[in-house]
């Protein structure tokens, strides 16, 4: 059985999403509705001058083509329109843009669709990496909604972040988005916090419980009653 992941996003974190779960065989779909910029290259390290100007999820997707994996584009944004188009087939949704409304709005289809989903984040030296599941706390859980902080956070256009750094909290978004694939759930519900990439490697990892009322997860369809989606490998 072919594992499939939707990764939103084609920038500095989608480009080690997609091309390390794209070598490992995993089929993939890639949402992004940007082109690629001059500023973006030295942290997109999956694109090159040539790219300027084009499609980010065309270019990634043929990226991940050239070195024998399979990956189509949807260059359109994340949305209740676009969603099920875009990971209606999807094990699992990995979240790697860097828009707090797209991140809420994939924790809430991931979680009415009853999917696994990761939601990455990295900024300057470190980053974050939220694991969900079913039946499992959900981002919601944890932070209600985009509140004012989050919306004027600097995102890594406005602040910076190195190339490294995208790479490494993809890098382990990836082997995340695998584990869950595989049906190991023992860090769902958890956030994973990489402080410094200097310093440590090691995240903080910060597990929570369900919230009662949660505008997500209390109202989505309890996983006893419907199977989960745990995809085996073959
Ligand atoms: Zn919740």
């Amino acid at each position: 059985m072919t594992l499939r992941a939707a990764i939103v996003g084609a920038g500095g974190l989608g480009g080690p999403i997609a091309l390390s779960l794209g070598a490992a065989g995993v089929a993939l779909a890639i949402a992004d509705h940007d082109v690629v910029e001059l500023s973006n290259l030295h942290r997109q390290i999956q694109f090159t001058a040539d790219d300027i100007g084009r499609p980010k999820a065309a270019r990634l997707a043929g990226v991940v083509a050239s070195r024998g994996g399979t990956a189509r584009a949807v260059a359109e944004r994340w949305s209740d329109a676009t969603a099920e188009s875009i990971a209606g087939d999807a094990d699992v949704v990995i979240d790697a843009s860097d828009d707090p409304a797209t991140k809420f709005a994939v924790v809430d289809w991931a979680v009415r669709s009853g999917r696994c989903y990761i939601i990455a984040a990295a900024l300057r030296y470190g980053g974050n990496l939220m694991i969900g599941a079913p039946g499992a706390a959900c981002y919601r859980c944890l932070f209600e909604g985009p509140d004012e902080a989050m919306n004027e956070a600097p995102s890594c256009a406005d602040a910076g972040v190195l190339g490294p750094v995208v790479g490494a909290i993809g890098g382990a978004a990836a082997a995340f988005a695998l584990a869950l694939v595989r049906g190991e759930r023992d860090l769902a519900g958890a956030i994973l916090v990489f402080d410094d990439l200097r310093r440590s490697g090691d995240p903080r990892i910060v597990r929570f419980a369900p919230r009662a009322g949660c505008p997500a997860c209390a109202r989505a369809p309890s996983p006893l009653a419907a199977p989960l989606r745990v995809a085996e490998t073959s």
